[in-house]
Protein backbone atom coordinates (compact mmCIF):
# COMPACT_ATOMS: atom_id res chain seq x y z
CA UNK A 1 0.00 0.00 0.00
CA UNK A 2 1.50 3.52 -0.90
CA UNK A 3 0.49 4.68 2.58
CA UNK A 4 3.37 2.57 4.44
CA UNK A 5 6.83 3.90 4.25
CA UNK A 6 8.06 0.29 4.42
CA UNK A 7 6.98 0.58 0.65
CA UNK A 8 8.51 4.03 0.43
CA UNK A 9 12.16 2.66 1.11
CA UNK A 10 13.23 3.35 -2.68
CA UNK A 11 11.83 6.59 -2.57
CA UNK A 12 14.13 8.06 0.19
CA UNK A 13 17.35 8.96 -1.12
CA UNK A 14 15.17 10.31 -4.39
CA UNK A 15 13.39 12.85 -1.74
CA UNK A 16 16.11 13.95 -0.22
CA UNK A 17 17.88 14.66 -3.51
CA UNK A 18 14.55 16.46 -4.45
CA UNK A 19 15.69 18.67 -1.42
CA UNK A 20 19.14 18.82 -2.63
CA UNK A 21 18.25 19.94 -6.29
CA UNK A 22 16.32 22.40 -4.80
CA UNK A 23 18.69 24.26 -2.87
CA UNK A 24 20.69 25.46 -5.33
CA UNK A 25 18.17 27.68 -6.95
CA UNK A 26 17.18 28.73 -3.40
CA UNK A 27 20.32 30.07 -2.42
CA UNK A 28 21.09 31.36 -5.77
CA UNK A 29 17.70 33.08 -5.06
CA UNK A 30 18.45 34.34 -1.24
CA UNK A 31 20.20 37.28 -1.45
CA UNK A 32 17.54 39.19 -4.09
CA UNK A 33 14.37 37.73 -2.96
CA UNK A 34 12.39 40.28 -1.26
CA UNK A 35 12.15 38.91 2.73
CA UNK A 36 8.29 38.18 2.28
CA UNK A 37 6.63 37.54 -0.97
CA UNK A 38 3.33 38.59 -0.66
CA UNK A 39 2.39 37.19 -4.37
CA UNK A 40 3.01 34.05 -2.76
CA UNK A 41 1.24 34.22 0.73
CA UNK A 42 -1.97 32.43 -0.26
CA UNK A 43 0.50 29.61 -0.73
CA UNK A 44 0.21 28.64 2.90
CA UNK A 45 -3.32 27.64 2.35
CA UNK A 46 -2.15 24.80 0.23
CA UNK A 47 -0.99 23.09 3.76
CA UNK A 48 -4.55 23.08 4.96
CA UNK A 49 -6.62 19.86 4.20
CA UNK A 50 -8.15 16.88 5.42
CA UNK A 51 -6.00 14.92 7.09
CA UNK A 52 -4.71 11.52 4.08
CA UNK A 53 -6.09 8.52 4.17
CA UNK A 54 -4.10 6.57 1.51
CA UNK A 55 -1.55 9.33 1.06
CA UNK A 56 -0.15 10.93 -1.44
CA UNK A 57 3.58 9.00 -1.09
CA UNK A 58 6.93 10.36 -0.20
CA UNK A 59 7.82 12.34 -3.80
CA UNK A 60 4.28 14.03 -3.97
CA UNK A 61 4.07 15.42 -0.37
CA UNK A 62 7.93 16.36 0.03
CA UNK A 63 7.37 18.20 -3.46
CA UNK A 64 4.24 19.63 -2.50
CA UNK A 65 6.15 20.96 0.24
CA UNK A 66 9.11 22.01 -1.72
CA UNK A 67 6.43 23.96 -3.99
CA UNK A 68 5.02 26.10 -1.30
CA UNK A 69 8.22 26.50 1.07
CA UNK A 70 10.54 27.93 -1.41
CA UNK A 71 7.67 30.46 -2.08
CA UNK A 72 5.83 31.21 0.91
CA UNK A 73 8.73 31.26 3.12
CA UNK A 74 9.89 34.38 5.46
CA UNK A 75 13.30 34.51 3.27
CA UNK A 76 14.74 35.26 7.10
CA UNK A 77 18.26 33.42 6.06
CA UNK A 78 18.72 35.66 3.78
CA UNK A 79 20.66 39.07 4.01
CA UNK A 80 17.86 42.07 4.76
CA UNK A 81 15.94 40.12 7.55
CA UNK A 82 16.36 42.98 10.19
CA UNK A 83 13.80 42.46 12.45
CA UNK A 84 14.36 41.28 16.61
CA UNK A 85 17.53 39.23 16.17
CA UNK A 86 17.59 36.75 13.67
CA UNK A 87 20.89 34.64 12.69
CA UNK A 88 21.17 33.14 9.17
CA UNK A 89 23.33 29.72 8.55
CA UNK A 90 26.15 29.74 7.14
CA UNK A 91 27.01 27.16 4.52
CA UNK A 92 28.60 24.53 6.63
CA UNK A 93 25.95 24.88 9.50
CA UNK A 94 23.08 24.22 7.40
CA UNK A 95 24.74 21.22 5.35
CA UNK A 96 25.58 20.24 8.75
CA UNK A 97 21.99 20.23 9.40
CA UNK A 98 20.98 18.21 7.07
CA UNK A 99 23.44 15.57 8.33
CA UNK A 100 21.82 15.60 11.84
CA UNK A 101 18.27 14.57 9.69
CA UNK A 102 20.34 12.09 8.04
CA UNK A 103 21.85 10.34 11.15
CA UNK A 104 18.39 11.00 12.97
CA UNK A 105 20.84 10.25 16.51
CA UNK A 106 18.94 10.37 19.53
CA UNK A 107 20.89 12.14 21.57
CA UNK A 108 20.58 12.18 25.54
CA UNK A 109 22.27 8.93 26.63
CA UNK A 110 25.81 8.14 25.31
CA UNK A 111 24.77 4.60 24.90
CA UNK A 112 22.33 5.68 21.97
CA UNK A 113 24.47 7.65 20.33
CA UNK A 114 28.41 8.12 21.35
CA UNK A 115 28.62 10.11 18.35
CA UNK A 116 26.14 12.63 18.82
CA UNK A 117 27.52 12.73 22.73
CA UNK A 118 31.29 13.44 21.67
CA UNK A 119 30.62 15.82 19.30
CA UNK A 120 28.38 17.84 21.85
CA UNK A 121 31.63 17.30 24.51
CA UNK A 122 33.70 18.58 21.87
CA UNK A 123 31.53 21.63 20.73
CA UNK A 124 30.91 22.78 24.18
CA UNK A 125 34.84 22.55 25.08
CA UNK A 126 35.30 24.71 21.56
CA UNK A 127 32.75 27.39 22.70
CA UNK A 128 34.20 27.57 25.93
CA UNK A 129 37.26 28.23 24.16
CA UNK A 130 36.02 30.74 21.66
CA UNK A 131 34.14 32.81 24.33
CA UNK A 132 36.23 33.16 27.01
CA UNK A 133 35.05 30.78 29.43
CA UNK A 134 36.69 28.66 31.79
CA UNK A 135 37.73 25.54 30.40
CA UNK A 136 36.43 23.68 33.56
CA UNK A 137 33.25 25.03 33.38
CA UNK A 138 30.26 22.85 32.61
CA UNK A 139 27.57 22.85 29.89
CA UNK A 140 24.86 21.70 27.88
CA UNK A 141 23.01 22.34 24.08
CA UNK A 142 19.79 23.58 24.41
CA UNK A 143 16.94 24.09 22.02
CA UNK A 144 17.36 28.17 22.50
CA UNK A 145 18.22 31.04 24.87
CA UNK A 146 15.13 30.49 26.22
CA UNK A 147 15.64 27.39 27.56
CA UNK A 148 19.48 28.21 28.46
CA UNK A 149 18.44 31.08 30.45
CA UNK A 150 15.76 28.03 31.96
CA UNK A 151 18.83 26.09 32.35
CA UNK A 152 21.00 28.27 34.20
CA UNK A 153 18.21 29.37 36.43
CA UNK A 154 16.98 25.98 37.42
CA UNK A 155 20.42 26.01 38.70
CA UNK A 156 20.47 28.92 40.40
CA UNK A 157 17.62 27.77 42.60
CA UNK A 158 18.73 24.89 43.26
CA UNK A 159 21.65 26.98 44.92
CA UNK A 160 19.59 28.65 46.46
CA UNK A 161 17.19 25.96 47.83
CA UNK A 162 20.28 24.44 48.87
CA UNK A 163 21.49 27.87 50.94
CA UNK A 164 17.84 27.20 52.91
CA UNK A 165 18.53 23.74 53.49
CA UNK A 166 16.31 22.40 50.89
CA UNK A 167 16.71 20.35 47.84
CA UNK A 168 14.67 21.85 45.27
CA UNK A 169 14.64 18.86 43.03
CA UNK A 170 13.42 16.56 45.10
CA UNK A 171 11.50 18.38 47.51
CA UNK A 172 9.86 21.07 45.29
CA UNK A 173 9.37 24.56 46.86
CA UNK A 174 6.82 24.83 49.29
CA UNK A 175 7.84 26.18 52.63
CA UNK A 176 10.67 28.27 51.20
CA UNK A 177 10.41 32.02 50.76
CA UNK A 178 10.58 34.06 47.66
CA UNK A 179 13.35 33.87 45.36
CA UNK A 180 14.97 37.27 45.52
CA UNK A 181 16.04 37.89 41.75
CA UNK A 182 17.47 41.35 40.44
CA UNK A 183 18.42 42.59 37.10
CA UNK A 184 18.44 46.21 34.92
CA UNK A 185 15.82 46.93 33.44
CA UNK A 186 17.34 45.32 30.33
CA UNK A 187 15.67 41.93 31.60
CA UNK A 188 15.00 39.70 28.83
CA UNK A 189 11.16 38.50 28.85
CA UNK A 190 12.87 34.67 28.07
CA UNK A 191 14.50 35.14 31.41
CA UNK A 192 11.29 36.33 33.01
CA UNK A 193 9.54 33.15 31.62
CA UNK A 194 12.48 30.14 32.79
CA UNK A 195 11.49 31.88 36.62
CA UNK A 196 7.72 31.55 35.54
CA UNK A 197 8.03 27.54 34.72
CA UNK A 198 10.31 27.49 37.87
CA UNK A 199 7.68 28.10 39.87
CA UNK A 200 9.27 31.56 41.24
CA UNK A 201 7.23 33.79 39.09
CA UNK A 202 8.12 36.09 36.48
CA UNK A 203 7.33 38.82 38.87
CA UNK A 204 9.94 38.24 41.23
CA UNK A 205 12.34 40.24 39.49
CA UNK A 206 13.17 43.38 40.74
CA UNK A 207 14.81 45.79 37.62
CA UNK A 208 17.03 48.34 39.59
CA UNK A 209 17.18 50.91 36.54
CA UNK A 210 19.09 54.36 36.85
CA UNK A 211 17.04 55.77 33.92
CA UNK A 212 14.53 55.10 31.39
CA UNK A 213 16.76 53.15 29.41
CA UNK A 214 16.74 50.12 32.01
CA UNK A 215 21.00 50.95 32.91
CA UNK A 216 21.92 49.36 35.94
CA UNK A 217 21.94 51.02 39.29
CA UNK A 218 24.53 49.77 40.63
CA UNK A 219 24.48 51.27 44.21
CA UNK A 220 20.91 50.30 44.85
CA UNK A 221 21.54 46.55 44.10
CA UNK A 222 24.56 47.23 46.00
CA UNK A 223 21.94 47.97 49.05
CA UNK A 224 19.25 45.60 48.34
CA UNK A 225 22.00 42.52 48.58
CA UNK A 226 23.15 43.51 51.79
CA UNK A 227 19.73 42.34 53.36
CA UNK A 228 18.07 40.42 50.77
CA UNK A 229 20.00 36.91 52.00
CA UNK A 230 20.67 34.67 49.11
CA UNK A 231 20.05 36.11 45.70
CA UNK A 232 20.08 35.60 42.00
CA UNK A 233 21.43 38.19 39.89
CA UNK A 234 20.35 38.30 36.25
CA UNK A 235 22.75 40.02 34.15
CA UNK A 236 22.25 41.24 30.22
CA UNK A 237 24.84 40.60 27.91
CA UNK A 238 23.05 42.60 24.85
CA UNK A 239 19.64 44.26 25.38
CA UNK A 240 17.79 44.07 22.56
CA UNK A 241 15.98 47.05 22.08
CA UNK A 242 19.34 49.35 22.05
CA UNK A 243 22.07 46.92 21.75
CA UNK A 244 23.60 48.02 25.79
CA UNK A 245 25.40 45.88 27.78
CA UNK A 246 25.11 45.57 31.65
CA UNK A 247 28.78 45.66 33.32
CA UNK A 248 29.16 42.32 34.00
CA UNK A 249 32.49 42.89 35.99
CA UNK A 250 30.18 45.35 38.35
CA UNK A 251 27.85 42.34 38.51
CA UNK A 252 30.37 39.54 39.37
CA UNK A 253 32.03 42.07 42.19
CA UNK A 254 28.64 42.56 44.05
CA UNK A 255 27.99 38.48 43.61
CA UNK A 256 31.25 38.03 45.08
CA UNK A 257 30.97 40.80 48.13
CA UNK A 258 27.20 39.21 48.70
CA UNK A 259 27.10 36.03 48.03
CA UNK A 260 24.95 35.88 45.28
CA UNK A 261 24.85 33.50 42.07
CA UNK A 262 25.11 35.32 38.76
CA UNK A 263 23.61 34.38 35.73
CA UNK A 264 24.23 35.80 32.51
CA UNK A 265 21.92 36.12 29.22
CA UNK A 266 24.18 36.42 26.44
CA UNK A 267 21.63 35.45 23.83
CA UNK A 268 23.56 37.29 21.05
CA UNK A 269 25.66 39.60 23.08
CA UNK A 270 28.08 36.63 24.65
CA UNK A 271 29.56 36.63 20.78
CA UNK A 272 31.36 40.21 21.38
CA UNK A 273 34.08 37.92 23.12
CA UNK A 274 34.90 37.14 19.75
CA UNK A 275 36.65 40.47 18.67
CA UNK A 276 38.79 42.20 20.78
CA UNK A 277 37.32 45.11 19.26
CA UNK A 278 34.24 44.26 21.29
CA UNK A 279 35.56 42.07 23.92
CA UNK A 280 35.10 44.42 26.25
CA UNK A 281 31.31 44.41 26.45
CA UNK A 282 31.46 41.02 27.76
CA UNK A 283 34.40 41.24 30.37
CA UNK A 284 33.32 39.78 33.41
CA UNK A 285 31.47 37.14 31.92
CA UNK A 286 34.23 34.81 33.05
CA UNK A 287 32.98 34.83 36.48
CA UNK A 288 29.42 34.28 36.46
CA UNK A 289 27.89 31.06 37.56
CA UNK A 290 25.95 30.75 34.81
CA UNK A 291 25.95 31.50 31.03
CA UNK A 292 22.90 31.35 28.61
CA UNK A 293 23.54 32.14 24.82
CA UNK A 294 21.95 31.05 21.34
CA UNK A 295 24.02 29.55 18.57
CA UNK A 296 20.86 30.30 16.11
CA UNK A 297 21.54 34.26 16.30
CA UNK A 298 25.02 35.49 16.43
CA UNK A 299 26.60 32.34 15.72
CA UNK A 300 24.02 31.47 12.20
CA UNK A 301 24.05 28.27 13.28
CA UNK A 302 20.00 27.16 12.12
CA UNK A 303 17.24 26.88 13.96
CA UNK A 304 17.31 25.96 16.61
CA UNK A 305 20.37 26.04 18.73
CA UNK A 306 21.47 27.26 22.14
CA UNK A 307 23.72 26.45 25.02
CA UNK A 308 24.31 26.81 28.63
CA UNK A 309 27.34 26.82 30.60
CA UNK A 310 28.17 26.91 34.66
CA UNK A 311 30.72 27.29 36.89
CA UNK A 312 30.04 24.49 38.69
CA UNK A 313 29.64 21.00 36.63
CA UNK A 314 27.79 19.59 39.50
CA UNK A 315 24.91 22.13 39.29
CA UNK A 316 23.40 20.81 35.92
CA UNK A 317 23.01 17.26 37.53
CA UNK A 318 21.56 18.76 40.80
CA UNK A 319 18.81 20.29 39.16
CA UNK A 320 18.39 18.03 36.47
CA UNK A 321 19.95 14.50 37.21
CA UNK A 322 19.02 11.89 39.40
CA UNK A 323 15.99 9.98 37.52
CA UNK A 324 16.91 7.00 39.54
CA UNK A 325 14.99 5.04 36.89
CA UNK A 326 16.52 1.37 36.44
CA UNK A 327 16.45 1.58 32.53
CA UNK A 328 19.28 4.28 32.77
CA UNK A 329 22.83 4.41 33.03
CA UNK A 330 24.44 6.00 35.73
CA UNK A 331 25.77 9.48 34.83
CA UNK A 332 29.32 9.33 33.94
CA UNK A 333 31.88 11.94 33.05
CA UNK A 334 33.60 10.64 30.15
CA UNK A 335 30.50 8.66 28.72
CA UNK A 336 28.00 11.91 29.20
CA UNK A 337 23.96 11.84 29.12
CA UNK A 338 23.00 15.12 28.22
CA UNK A 339 19.34 14.15 29.34
CA UNK A 340 20.88 15.04 33.05
CA UNK A 341 22.06 17.96 32.17
CA UNK A 342 19.29 20.04 30.79
CA UNK A 343 15.83 20.56 30.63
CA UNK A 344 15.14 17.73 27.74
CA UNK A 345 15.29 14.43 27.68
CA UNK A 346 15.15 13.17 24.10
CA UNK A 347 16.84 15.18 21.84
CA UNK A 348 18.45 16.57 18.58
CA UNK A 349 22.02 15.73 17.48
CA UNK A 350 22.80 19.31 17.80
CA UNK A 351 25.96 19.70 17.91
CA UNK A 352 26.86 18.76 14.30
CA UNK A 353 26.22 22.07 12.98
CA UNK A 354 28.34 23.53 15.48
CA UNK A 355 31.00 21.25 14.94
CA UNK A 356 30.84 21.90 11.42
CA UNK A 357 30.73 25.94 11.63
CA UNK A 358 33.62 26.05 13.74
CA UNK A 359 35.33 23.70 12.38
CA UNK A 360 34.64 25.20 9.05
CA UNK A 361 35.27 28.91 10.04
CA UNK A 362 37.24 28.62 12.78
CA UNK A 363 37.95 31.40 15.28
CA UNK A 364 39.04 33.46 12.89
CA UNK A 365 36.28 33.42 10.37
CA UNK A 366 33.88 34.01 13.32
CA UNK A 367 35.84 37.07 14.25
CA UNK A 368 35.25 38.69 10.93
CA UNK A 369 31.70 37.59 10.68
CA UNK A 370 31.13 39.64 14.01
CA UNK A 371 33.32 42.53 13.39
CA UNK A 372 31.48 42.71 9.87
CA UNK A 373 28.31 42.94 11.47
CA UNK A 374 29.50 46.03 13.66
CA UNK A 375 31.26 47.76 10.67
CA UNK A 376 27.41 47.54 9.20
CA UNK A 377 25.89 48.71 11.69
CA UNK A 378 27.93 51.88 12.00
CA UNK A 379 27.75 52.25 8.43
CA UNK A 380 24.45 52.24 8.60
CA UNK A 381 24.94 54.58 11.84
CA UNK A 382 26.77 57.09 9.33
CA UNK A 383 23.88 57.38 6.88
CA UNK A 384 21.44 58.23 9.90
CA UNK A 385 23.76 60.65 10.71
CA UNK A 386 24.04 61.89 7.38
CA UNK A 387 20.28 62.38 7.07
CA UNK A 388 18.44 65.41 7.95
CA UNK A 389 15.14 63.18 8.50
CA UNK A 390 16.73 60.17 10.69
CA UNK A 391 17.75 60.29 14.21
CA UNK A 392 19.86 58.19 15.93
CA UNK A 393 18.83 56.85 19.40
CA UNK A 394 21.14 54.55 20.92
CA UNK A 395 25.16 54.58 20.34
CA UNK A 396 25.78 51.28 17.99
CA UNK A 397 27.34 49.27 20.49
CA UNK A 398 27.49 45.40 18.64
CA UNK A 399 25.09 45.35 15.35
CA UNK A 400 21.85 47.11 16.34
CA UNK A 401 21.33 50.49 15.19
CA UNK A 402 18.09 51.84 17.32
CA UNK A 403 16.98 55.22 14.93
CA UNK A 404 13.74 56.74 13.90
CA UNK A 405 12.40 58.97 10.99
CA UNK A 406 12.24 62.39 11.80
CA UNK A 407 11.79 64.35 9.00
CA UNK A 408 12.03 68.57 9.36
CA UNK A 409 8.69 70.10 10.33
CA UNK A 410 6.76 66.95 11.68
CA UNK A 411 6.36 67.74 15.65
CA UNK A 412 7.55 65.33 18.26
CA UNK A 413 4.12 64.24 19.33
CA UNK A 414 3.23 63.04 15.80
CA UNK A 415 6.39 61.45 15.82
CA UNK A 416 5.73 57.92 17.21
CA UNK A 417 1.98 57.57 15.47
CA UNK A 418 4.57 57.94 12.02
CA UNK A 419 7.44 55.85 12.90
CA UNK A 420 4.56 53.21 14.02
CA UNK A 421 3.23 53.67 10.57
CA UNK A 422 6.52 53.15 8.88
CA UNK A 423 7.15 49.90 10.68
CA UNK A 424 3.75 48.63 9.32
CA UNK A 425 4.88 50.11 5.85
CA UNK A 426 8.33 48.54 5.94
CA UNK A 427 6.61 44.93 6.44
CA UNK A 428 4.32 45.65 4.01
CA UNK A 429 6.78 46.33 1.82
CA UNK A 430 8.72 43.61 2.04
CA UNK A 431 12.24 44.54 0.63
CA UNK A 432 13.64 44.71 3.78
CA UNK A 433 12.55 43.83 7.36
CA UNK A 434 12.75 45.89 10.05
CA UNK A 435 10.78 46.15 13.36
CA UNK A 436 9.71 48.92 16.14
CA UNK A 437 9.97 48.80 19.77
CA UNK A 438 9.96 51.82 22.66
CA UNK A 439 13.16 52.93 23.23
CA UNK A 440 13.37 55.71 26.09
CA UNK A 441 9.27 56.59 25.51
CA UNK A 442 10.02 56.94 21.52
CA UNK A 443 8.91 54.60 18.84
CA UNK A 444 12.05 53.40 17.23
CA UNK A 445 13.31 51.34 14.79
CA UNK A 446 15.71 48.59 15.79
CA UNK A 447 17.12 46.76 12.79
CA UNK A 448 19.66 44.03 13.59
CA UNK A 449 22.52 42.95 11.38
CA UNK A 450 23.48 39.55 12.37
CA UNK A 451 23.28 37.59 8.97
CA UNK A 452 26.52 36.33 7.40
CA UNK A 453 25.32 37.24 3.53
CA UNK A 454 24.40 40.80 4.85
CA UNK A 455 26.76 43.18 2.50
CA UNK A 456 26.86 46.98 3.05
CA UNK A 457 24.57 46.93 -0.06
CA UNK A 458 21.65 45.70 1.85
CA UNK A 459 22.38 48.23 4.60
CA UNK A 460 22.01 51.20 2.29
CA UNK A 461 18.78 49.35 0.85
CA UNK A 462 17.62 49.94 4.36
CA UNK A 463 18.13 53.76 4.71
CA UNK A 464 16.68 54.07 1.81
CA UNK A 465 13.44 52.22 2.03
CA UNK A 466 12.96 53.48 5.11
CA UNK A 467 13.11 57.22 3.68
CA UNK A 468 11.40 56.57 0.74
CA UNK A 469 8.27 54.71 2.59
CA UNK A 470 8.61 57.66 5.08
CA UNK A 471 8.23 60.13 2.57
CA UNK A 472 5.45 58.23 0.83
CA UNK A 473 3.37 58.59 4.13
CA UNK A 474 4.18 62.18 4.91
CA UNK A 475 2.38 63.00 1.10
CA UNK A 476 -0.20 60.89 1.77
CA UNK A 477 -1.63 61.86 5.32
C1 LIG B 1 16.57 36.21 21.70
C2 LIG B 1 16.89 36.45 23.13
C3 LIG B 1 16.51 35.54 24.12
C4 LIG B 1 15.65 34.34 23.84
O1 LIG B 1 16.23 33.53 22.89
P1 LIG B 1 15.41 32.43 22.09
O2 LIG B 1 16.43 31.79 21.26
O3 LIG B 1 14.38 33.18 21.30
O4 LIG B 1 14.78 31.54 23.09
C5 LIG B 1 16.91 35.79 25.41
N1 LIG B 1 17.63 36.87 25.72
C6 LIG B 1 18.01 37.78 24.80
C7 LIG B 1 18.82 38.96 25.22
C8 LIG B 1 17.65 37.59 23.47
O5 LIG B 1 18.05 38.47 22.54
Amino acid sequence: MMGDPLNAREDAAEALGMVARAAGPYLDALPHLPVRDATHAHLVDDLDGPLPDTGDGTIAAVADLLRIGTRAATHSSGPRFFHFVVGGATPAAQAADWVTSLLDQATGLWLTSPLAARAETVVLRWLKELLGLPASHGGVLTPSATAANLTGLACARHWWAGRHGVDVAAAGLAGLPPMPVFSSGYVHPSSRKALQLLGLGRDVVRALSRDDAGRLDVDALDRELASSGPAVLIGNAGEVNGGDFDPLDELADLAERHGAWLHVDGAFGLFAAVSPRTAGLVRGVERADSVAADAHKWLNVPYDSGMAFVRDPAALEGAFGGWHTAYLPDPDDELVNYNTRGPESSRRARAFPLWATLRAYGRAGHRAMVERHQDLALRLGRRIEESPDLELLAPITVFIVCFRYRPPGVPESELDDLNRELGEALIDDGRVYAGTTVYRGKVALRPAIVNWRTTEEDVDLLASVVRELGGRLLTTD
